[in-house]
C-alpha cells in the first residue's frame, strides 16, 4: 500500500465522508436534536462517535459502502473523540476503548485495499471558554492523537476547525506524533473568514507552514460554494488542496449549513443532488486537487459520483 503521499502524485485521492450524519439517519446516533441541554452527561450527546463499541455493525457496514464505492481513504469515525467532547456525552470513561475500536473497525474493512485516516477536530472548549482553554484543548487533542498512532492509522485528517488558533495547536501536536497531516478548516457563517477573522488564505499558509501536507476546507458548504474559498487557498499554500464538501445548499446570506434552520431535523429539504459531486470530481481532476472526499449528508452514491468523475483519465 502506498503512503498518502504517494497517492496524491497520481491524481485526486478519494477520500470518503458523512458518517455521522449518514449513521444518524440510520438510527444509530445522536444528534441532539430536541434536547434542551446537549453534552451534560450519559445520553446527552450531540454527534459524539460511541457507535464504534455500541453499534460496530453498523459502522463496520458504512466502510464497506465507502470502501466499495472508490474511498482509497477510509477515516476512522474518531470524530469528536477527544476526552473533552466525549466526557461531556457521557463517555469519558471509554476514550480509549471508542478510539481504538473505531480505527481497529477501519483497518478491517480497509485490509490493503484502502489507507486509513484519524479523524481528529476540534475540542469545542474554544467556543464554550474561549482561547484561555487553547492549552487545555491541546492537551486533549494531543491525547487523541497518541491513542490512533498506537492503534495504527496511516495519517491523520485533522478537520472542522472553526479557528485557526486551535487548528494550530492541534498541529502541534500532530507533528510531534510524526504522523503525516491532512488539515481542513470550516468555515461559517460565511466562507471569507473562519471563527478567530482569518482568511481561507492566510489558514492556508499557516496549515501547510506547521507541515500539514495537505490543506483545504470540509464541512458546512457544497462543492459549489466551497470551490471559491479552495482557489483562494491556493494561492497561499504551497502543498496541494484537501477537499470535504458537504451535500447540502446553503444560502447567500448564510454559508454554512449547521446555521441553518434545517439543521439538523429538516437537512433532507435541502440536500444537493449526487451530480454536483461528479461536478466536483471533475473539478478536482482539473484543478489538481490532492485530496477529494465527502462530508455531512454523503453517502456511498455521493462518493461513488465523484470517485468516477475524478478518475476518468486515469482507468
Ligand atoms: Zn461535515
Amino acid at each position: 500500500m502506498n503512503t498518502i503521499n504517494e497517492l496524491m502524485k497520481h491524481g485526486p485521492v478519494i477520500g470518503d465522508g458523512g458518517y455521522l450524519i449518514e449513521l444518524e439517519r440510520r438510527g444509530y446516533v445522536d444528534s441532539g436534536s430536541g434536547r434542551e441541554r446537549v453534552g451534560t452527561g450519559r445520553g446527552s450527546g450531540q454527534f459524539t462517535p460511541e457507535v464504534a463499541i455500541e453499534h460496530p455493525d453498523a459502522l463496520r457496514e458504512l466502510h464497506r459502502e465507502f470502501l466499495n464505492a472508490g474511498s482509497q481513504v477510509l477515516q476512522a469515525l474518531t470524530f469528536f473523540g477527544t476526552r473533552e467532547k466525549l466526557n461531556r456525552a457521557g463517555y469519558g470513561s471509554q476514550v480509549e476503548e471508542i478510539n481504538s475500536a473505531a480505527v481497529k473497525l477501519a483497518k478491517e474493512v480497509a485490509g490493503d485495499k484502502a489507507l486509513v485516516a484519524g479523524s481528529v477536530s476540534r475540542t469545542q472548549l474554544v467556543e464554550r471558554e474561549g482561547m484561555e482553554s487553547l492549552a487545555k484543548a491541546r492537551d486533549h487533542i494531543a491525547e487523541q492523537i497518541r491513542l490512533l498512532k498506537d492503534a495504527g492509522v496511516d495519517f491523520l485528517i485533522l478537520e472542522t476547525f472553526f479557528h485557526l488558533a486551535e487548528m494550530k495547536v492541534a498541529l502541534q501536536a500532530a507533528a510531534e506524533s510524526g504522523l503525516p497531516v491532512v488539515a481542513t478548516m470550516s468555515f461559517r457563517p460565511l466562507v471569507t473568514q473562519c471563527s478567530d477573522g482569518h482568511t481561507p488564505a492566510e489558514c492556508a499558509r499557516v496549515m501547510a507552514d506547521l507541515g500539514a501536507i495537505a490543506v483545504g476546507a470540509n464541512c458546512e458548504q457544497d462543492p459549489s460554494r466551497m470551490l471559491p474559498l479552495l482557489r483562494e487557498m491556493r494561492t497561499a499554500a504551497r502543498v496541494p488542496l484537501a477537499a470535504q464538501p458537504a451535500a447540502f445548499r446553503t444560502t447567500d446570506e448564510c454559508h454554512s449549513f449547521t446555521r441553518l434552520p434545517e439543521f439538523p431535523d429538516g437537512l433532507e429539504s435541502i440536500q444537493i443532488p449526487r451530480q454536483a459531486f461528479t461536478e466536483f470530481g471533475r473539478v478536482a481532476r482539473s484543478e489538481g486537487i490532492g485530496y477529494a472526499g465527502g462530508c455531512c449528508g454523503c453517502n456511498a452514491a455521493y462518493i461513488r459520483s465523484l470517485a468516477q468523475a475524478a478518475q476518468a483519465e486515469h482507468q
